[in-house]
């Protein structure tokens, strides 16, 4: 019934085709292969996926600081693939911020002003203008080595935000961070962003950043892009099952079950000998055989004590509280499943509990493909 939406950005920055590959001993690395990317203007779009994904190399392709092997990189119509770093005006963080230690913070932040030729006095007044955006305004005097870790980070925004770029391009940059200065600087990351309205490619590893700050994700895995969407589009409307085990925290569980009867109306599905019959909201005729994965998120999931007829059974094996509920890791049909339940409900760890799934909430993989099907 229900079509995974599609989104549909006036790109500024279109990434087509592109490729990457490094010689390495013995052979090549293929780091991107395939990536197409449309980034609006003013968009907030992040490249989020495991380690060695391809993310930081198709940052790096964006900004100039690698050629692709092949496809093409364009702004505005104008074609950059092969335009040097520096003529392209995109403002790049890193995650190891490089502040000049010998130079104080005011002349750290005014530093690209001062590479093509802005008068002192001018590049003065609109460092201490990012520095006030930035709330580090009383630190320009000082040198980098007297600073936090926040503090630089803050300085070395600061010093992007001087540049009027293009975009902005930013690899992990709070990842060096602790745990609650990140929040700080994702916010203020964020106030930056609304107020500039620049287009901004965010690079991280953590779904929940990606989840919180940007217009659209971009879910890759071993040099592809997988899915590209909202948060919710990623959360409600996963393509597969690696976009769903990537995106939502705490994570998806997986049944395998076997079709009884899906249409686009109903659904049955046996799993572990239990049927379970569903609404269907979404359908794809591409279901190419009866063997399915079920997923269902922790939070679809109810336990109980001391009943019997739940759905599955299983054994309470920790509770642990996480935000303000409590997830329960469970002993279940199929190893080990997660429930992010309410706290204070009477559930004592070692015992058998009965399993109750949220059938308005399943997603139905393919078991072959592992592409969403139901
Ligand atoms: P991480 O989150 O760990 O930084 P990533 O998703 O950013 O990972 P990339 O750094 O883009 O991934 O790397 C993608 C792949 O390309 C990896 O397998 C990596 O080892 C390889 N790679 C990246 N840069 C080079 C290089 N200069 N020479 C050889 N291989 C490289």
């Amino acid at each position: 019934k229900q079509e995974v939406p599609e989104t549909d950005v006036e790109p500024t920055i279109k990434i087509d085709n592109l490729r990457k590959e490094f010689d390495v001993p013995g052979g090549i690395e293929v780091a991107v292969d395939g990536v197409s990317l449309d980034i609006g203007d003013g968009e907030f779009v992040t490249l989020v996926g495991p380690s060695g994904c391809g993310k930081t190399t198709t940052l790096r392709c964006i900004a100039g600081l690698e050629t692709p092997t092949s496809g093409q990189i364009t702004h505005e119509g104008e074609d950059l693939t092969y335009i040097p770093a520096n003529k392209r005006n995109m403002a790049m963080m890193f995650q190891n911020i490089a502040l000049y230690p010998h130079m104080t913070i005011v002349d750290n932040i005014a530093y690209p002003l001062k590479v093509i030729g802005v008068p002192k006095s001018e590049r003065h007044e609109e460092a201490r203008e990012a520095a006030e955006i930035m709330q580090i305004g009383e630190l320009l005097d000082k040198y980098p080595g007297e600073l936090s870790g926040g503090q630089r980070q803050r300085a070395a925004l600061a010093r992007t935000l001087v540049q009027d770029p293009v975009a902005f391009l930013m690899d992990e940059p709070l990842s060096d961070l602790d745990a609650k200065l990140k929040v700080e600087i994702r916010k203020e990351i964020q106030k930056v962003h609304k107020r500039l309205e620049k287009s901004t490619v965010y690079v991280t590893h953590d779904q929940e950043e990606a989840m919180t700050m940007s217009d659209r994700i971009a879910v890759m895995n071993d040099g592809q892009i997988e899915q590209v969407g909202t948060r919710d589009e990623l959360y409600n409307y996963p393509v597969n099952t690696f976009v769903a085990s990537f995106i939502g925290n705490p994570s998806i569980n997986y049944f395998d079950g076997n079709v009884l009867d899906l249409s686009e109306e109903r659904g049955a599905i046996d799993v572990h000998g239990t049927t379970i019959e569903f609404d269907v909201e979404y359908f794809s005729d591409s279901l190419s055989g009866s063997d399915v994965r079920v997923g269902f998120r922790p939070i679809a999931v109810s336990l109980e004590m001391n009943s019997s007829g739940g759905q599955f059974e299983g054994s309470l094996e920790l509770l642990e509280p996480v935000d303000d509920r409590a997830l329960a890791t469970v002993d279940g049909p199929e190893g080990e499943l997660r429930a992010h339940i309410p706290t204070n409900l009477p559930l004592e760890e070692e015992e058998t509990v009965q399993i109750e799934i949220d059938t308005t909430d399943l997603y139905i993989f393919d078991g072959e493909t592992e592409e969403l099907v139901a």
